[in-house]
This record gives C-alpha cells, sequence and structure tokens, in this order.
C-alpha cells in the first residue's frame, strides 16, 4: 500500500497541475494570436496590389483605355501589381513549405565565391540601374568550398543581394566577405551602404511581413517574407544568421556554412 500524501504534498502537486495548465492555455494563445496576425497582415499584403489592379481597370474602362497618353502606363502599372501577387504568392508557398517542416536539406560541395559571382552577374542590369556596384572584399578571392544545399543558399544569397540593391544608395556599393573561421566553418557577409536599419527595427526584421516604415513608404516592391524564408533556410541546416546597421550607414547581413571537412 503506497503511503497517502499529506495535505502539503497534495497542494503542491495541484499548484504544479494549475502552472502547466496555465503554461499550456499561454501557448494555446500565443498560438492563437499568431495566427489572427498572420492573417491580418496577409490580407493587408494581398488587399494592396489587388485593389491597384481593380483601380487601374476601372480607370480603364470608364474611357481611359482610349487616351493613348495613359492606357499603356495604366496597363503596365497594372502588369506591375500583378507581378507583385505572384511574388508574395511564391513566397507564401515556400514560407508555408518550410513552417511545416516539409523542406529537405540536399547537401553537396561548391566553391561560394562562384555562387556569388553567378548571383552579382544575375542582379547586375537591377544594380545598374541605381550605379551600384559588386564586389568581392579583397583578401576573400581565394576559392572557399562550403558543404550546403546549393539551390536554398541561392535563394538565400539572392535574397540578400536583392535587398542590398533594394536598400542601397545610388551609386553604392554591395561587398560579399568570406571568412573561414576556423576548419569547419565559414562565414559569409553581404554588407551594403545603403539606407540601414535603426536599432528598434533590427531585432525584427527576420519575422514574416515585418517591413520597416521606410521601406513600405518607398514602395519598394517587396513582400516581407524574404528575410524569414533567409532565416528558415539557415536554421534547417543548424547554421546562423544576423545582422548589423547603421541608418544611413548600412546594413550587414552574416550567416554561417559548415565547410564539411571534419
Ligand atoms: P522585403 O520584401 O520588404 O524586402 P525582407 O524580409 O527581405 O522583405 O526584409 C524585411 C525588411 O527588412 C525590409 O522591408 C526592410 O525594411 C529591411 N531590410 C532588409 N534588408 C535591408 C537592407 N539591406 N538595408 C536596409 N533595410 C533592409
Amino acid at each position: 500500500i503506497l503511503p497517502l500524501k499529506t495535505i502539503e504534498e497534495v497542494s503542491e502537486d495541484v499548484e504544479k497541475w494549475a502552472i502547466q495548465k496555465k503554461e499550456e492555455l499561454d501557448i494555446l494563445r500565443r498560438n492563437e494570436e499568431f495566427r489572427k496576425e498572420f492573417l491580418l497582415n496577409l490580407s493587408h499584403e494581398l488587399k494592396t496590389p489587388i485593389f491597384a489592379v481593380q483601380g487601374y481597370i476601372h480607370t480603364l474602362l470608364d474611357g481611359a483605355i482610349d487616351d493613348p497618353n495613359v492606357n499603356k502606363v495604366f496597363l503596365k502599372n497594372a502588369t506591375k501589381n500583378v507581378d507583385r501577387l505572384c511574388h508574395l504568392l511564391d513566397d507564401l508557398d515556400e514560407i508555408s513549405k518550410l513552417e511545416s517542416g516539409e523542406m529537405t536539406i540536399n547537401k553537396e560541395t561548391f566553391v561560394i565565391q562562384d555562387m556569388i559571382k553567378d548571383i552579382f552577374d544575375t542582379l547586375s542590369l537591377k544594380a545598374n540601374t541605381k550605379g551600384i556596384k559588386f564586389n568581392i572584399k579583397k583578401g576573400c578571392e581565394a576559392p572557399v568550398a562550403v558543404q550546403a544545399d546549393k539551390e536554398k543558399i541561392r535563394q538565400v544569397l539572392m535574397n540578400l543581394v536583392d535587398n542590398s540593391i533594394k536598400y542601397g544608395k545610388n551609386d553604392g556599393h554591395t561587398i560579399a566577405s568570406i571568412y573561414v573561421m576556423d576548419d569547419k566553418q565559414v562565414l559569409v557577409e553581404i554588407s551594403d551602404d545603403g539606407i540601414g536599419i535603426s536599432e528598434e527595427h533590427l531585432p525584427r526584421v527576420f519575422e514574416r511581413f515585418y517591413r520597416t516604415d521606410r521601406a513600405r513608404s518607398r514602395d519598394i516592391g517587396g513582400t516581407g517574407l524574404g528575410l524569414a524564408i533567409v532565416k528558415h533556410i539557415i536554421e534547417a541546416h543548424n547554421q546562423t544568421i544576423n545582422v548589423r546597421s547603421k541608418p544611413e550607414i548600412g546594413s550587414t547581413f552574416g550567416f554561417t556554412l559548415d565547410t564539411g571537412r571534419e
């Protein structure tokens, strides 16, 4: 026969149980708030381009279609907003896959500088329009092999370099640096001398849909999902990503990768 518990022991059990229940409820509530916020953000992000398309189409139907000075411009603007919607849907697709744990990481060995040069080539037209120059930092040119999911790391670098153009200043610079930390790990950094991010926004830029007021007010086409996707990918590699930035000075995003060496 088990010895009966004292009244103090029973009270202790009850209190522990109550604390555990409260914690469970808190988690449920937080998840619920998270979902609500997500939906609110999503509907906001969808509404902006949809209303714009609606506006252009109505204006065209109301007569602007016969005005050769504006009809093409309105159609182009409508298309730009449809493109933005497609981009948003692609990003959403991607993030829901990442968050439901459906992502598989297929590692292979590749030279990180080759990938960076390739991305610089792909984005050179866009950079040219703002007079932004791409560079690999002096002393970081010697090829460094990393072991990671090539397509996913390409996506990470595309997002970071694309942001360095979007939030870069005219005639500015995007610099890639590669540091071999020890035999096992490499640090890759993408730096710009653009608008930067203030201290209050900095801890939140990796949250989905988070965009600073400056990014929103400038209407730089973006979904606010890019950095959330980047962070997921790096964490799925069991690596880390961080950012340092100063308004009007610039930003540096850095992430680690494995060299694959034991
Ligand atoms: P977006 O689609 O808005 O670019 P991201 O998730 O890529 O979304 O970035 C989130 C926010 O972080 C941006 O809206 C912008 O405010 C800020 N940000 C990202 N990269 C930079 C950068 N290189 N310089 C300044 N701000 C940046």
